[in-house]
């Protein structure tokens, strides 16, 4: 890693490492390329560019749409060292012009505008006095009419850049984009040449789980339960109705949690209030409807639980994905129930009243998408690699770390399963053929479609001897040979099995094998709960000092140190400002600011015994 990169890493932010693509990003900015980066929530997107920010000459710009975002993600510069601010249409007059002034002085290496803001006198001015080096567009799918967020705002952006006296680096985030979407950035925002990076949608850090309860009473239990072993932490829930939200509202309340509520039949100022007690740690559970969340960047959230099973897994994963940005390990739980897909067909069925009825196709497609998600509810198999092959990614069928993987799978050899596909591979190639793999697990199980019989496969000697197996897990042992390369996989339209260099390993050398497949008879779904082991009273500790200092700044905790950093000190230990640099989080201003206030509470509590 360059030095400079390095050294403003751990200096302004206080990490030692990048994540997964952020260095690849930053170097090809600070190389004068324009990016393209589809990374998801809580990857780590705004550092890719706020470093690059620091070490450019000039100013950078950032757009986003999110104004209730951008007084956060300054906070969090600020109080890093960093000088950074933004313009938008919450400022009070006199606030905009002070910003405005010290921003004409250059007095800033960072400034976040909405892209309506873009086309002011005042803007353009002094984009035409300070010179400006990196221009970044963040959730650029907006600019697209494909996206499912457009923007018409986001239109001008191009001819602003255009109006420039010199061409900025231009680089756009965003965490999701189809292909058709990406074209539509790079066109729309004329990308010279960029450097495309997709990271996939995998969010290691979350531990998905999925409970099976048929009452809603046993749930309300169940969570209860949940809640106990996670005293203290920040969560979401999630439910399908508002009602659903005022009832489990006010069952954890009266059970003594501090919860509030967010749905769209309360008043303005009620909502506003709520989610700021929630965003500020003053109530650190949320029960909500899915009209809560967008634009809410809380990096602390533990936990995120469905209390009643979502409309579809587009909607799921960005739920879900609100827990664990800050990375440190955090709990996606739908608590499902069949009886709730009556109330999700309703809806779905139903236009809301005073809305035109629905048409009869799109109801349809919404009960696919339904049919999808019970799917995930139901499966046995990993629910991480459900979730992520149906955004297109091709994850291994074994996590680890999900409910199912956790209680449901086993090692198990699969020597002779693997003979019998290889084998099989081999005689279709001795006839000259090739077939897709939905092809060679119906051969293997010995099915009677029409293209097998018209071509005489039923004749080949590996037809049907696995016919005690599912097809299911024929496909999925299959897929796992390809993956490490015992057969290949050819041709992009029409994919076809193959042998590979390595597929005599397995024929004619014998190599056993294994692989962690569903247990033949899965045991109820069950939560499993992890305890790290931690020292937990020292966590809370520091966090207690974290919320004094957080309101004494009257600022959210997690800008001061997220759950991570803390965690990261129960491990570290630091009872000097300069082992307190260590902790991850930690930078040079964060270090004189709070190193004092944090060492002497470590020191005191291990001298003391704990
Ligand atoms: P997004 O991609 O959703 O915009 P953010 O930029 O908001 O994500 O970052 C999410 C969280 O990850 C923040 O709390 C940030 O401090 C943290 N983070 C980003 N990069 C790193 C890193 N290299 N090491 C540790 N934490 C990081
Ligand atoms: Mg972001």
């Amino acid at each position: 890693m360059n030095k400079h990169i390095r050294s403003t890493l751990k200096t302004y932010f206080g990490f030692t490492r990048f994540r997964r693509g952020q260095e690849e990003i930053i170097t090809a900015l600070l190389e004068g390329r324009d990016v393209l980066a589809v990374m998801p929530t809580g990857a780590g997107k705004s550092l890719c560019y706020q470093v690059p920010a620091l070490l450019l000459e000039g100013l950078t710009l950032v757009i986003s749409p999110l104004i209730s975002l951008m007084k956060d993600q300054v906070n969090a510069l600020q109080d890093g060292g960093i000088p950074g601010a933004y313009l938008n249409s919450s400022l009070a007059p006199g606030e905009y012009q002070a910003t405005l002034s010290r921003a004409l002085r250059g007095e800033y290496k960072i400034l976040y505008l909405a892209p309506e803001g873009l086309k002011r006198e005042d803007i353009r001015s002094l984009t035409g006095q300070v010179p400006i080096s990196l221009v970044v567009i963040d959730e650029a799918h907006c600019i697209s009419q494909w996206g499912h967020d457009f923007r018409p705002s986001y239109l001008f952006i191009r001819e602003f850049i255009q109006g420039l006296s010199e061409r900025p680096i231009t680089a756009a985030f965003t965490a999701t984009a189809t292909d058709q979407v990406k074209e539509d950035i790079v066109l729309i925002l004329e990308l010279e040449n960029p450097y495309m990076l997709t990271t996939g949608f995998n969010r290691e850090n979350l531990y998905f789980g999925v409970q099976k309860i048929p009452r809603n009473r046993d749930k309300v239990q169940a969570l209860l339960e949940y809640l106990s072993q996670h005293q203290d932490k920040s969560g979401i829930l999630y439910c399908i109705t508002r009602k659903t939200v005022e009832e489990l509202c006010a069952v954890l309340c009266a059970e003594g949690y501090g919860a509030t509520r967010y749905h769209a039949g309360l008043e303005d100022w009620e909502r506003q209030s709520n989610q700021d007690d929630f965003i500020y740690d003053r109530k650190p559970l949320m029960v909500a409807t899915n009209a809560f969340g967008m634009g809410i960047d809380k990096s602390n959230v533990s936990f995120v639980i469905h209390f009643n099973i979502p409309m579809n897994i587009e909607s799921y994963y960005q739920e879900a994905g609100r827990a664990g940005r800050d990375g440190g390990p955090a709990d996606c739980l739908l608590l499902y129930s069949p009886h709730d897909l009556r109330t999700n067909t309703y809806l779905i069925s139903h236009s809301k009243p005073g809305e035109p009825p629905k048409d009869r196709a799109l109801i349809d497609h919404q009960l696919e998408l339904l049919k999808a998600m019970t799917y995930y509810a139901t499966t046995t198999d990993c629910l991480r690699a459900r979730l992520l092959a149906y955004f297109g990614d091709r994850p291994a069928n074994y996590c680890g770390n999900c409910s199912n993987c956790a209680t449901g799978f086993e090692s198990i050899d699969i020597s002779i399963a693997a003979q019998k596909i290889i084998s099989c591979v081999y005689r279709i190639e001795q006839r000259g053929k090739r077939f897709g793999k939905a092809m060679v697990v119906d051969i293997l199980r010995g099915n009677k479609n029409q293209k097998l019989l018209s071509q005489g496969l039923e004749s080949l000697s590996t037809y049907g001897i696995m016919a005690d197996m599912d097809s299911h897990r024929i496909r999925t042992i299959l897929d796992h040979l390809i993956a490490q390369e015992y057969l290949a996989l050819e041709g992009d339209t029409y994919p076809v099995v193959c042998a590979a260099s390595r597929s005599g390993e397995i024929i004619f050398e014998k190599k056993p094998l294994e692989m962690m497949l569903p247990k033949e008879t899965a045991p109820p779904h069950t939560v499993a709960v992890k305890t790290a082991a931690l020292d937990e009273r020292l966590l809370s500790k520091l966090k207690a000092l974290r919320n004094r200092l957080a309101q004494e700044a009257n600022k959210p905790a997690y800008i001061i140190f997220s759950d991570a950093s803390l965690r990261d000190m129960c491990r570290k230990l630091p009872v000097n400002t300069e082992q307190f640099l260590s902790v991850s989080g930690v930078g040079r201003v964060k270090m004189e600011k709070y190193g004092d206030a944090f060492t002497r509470l470590i020191r005191e509590h291990t001298i003391g015994g704990g």
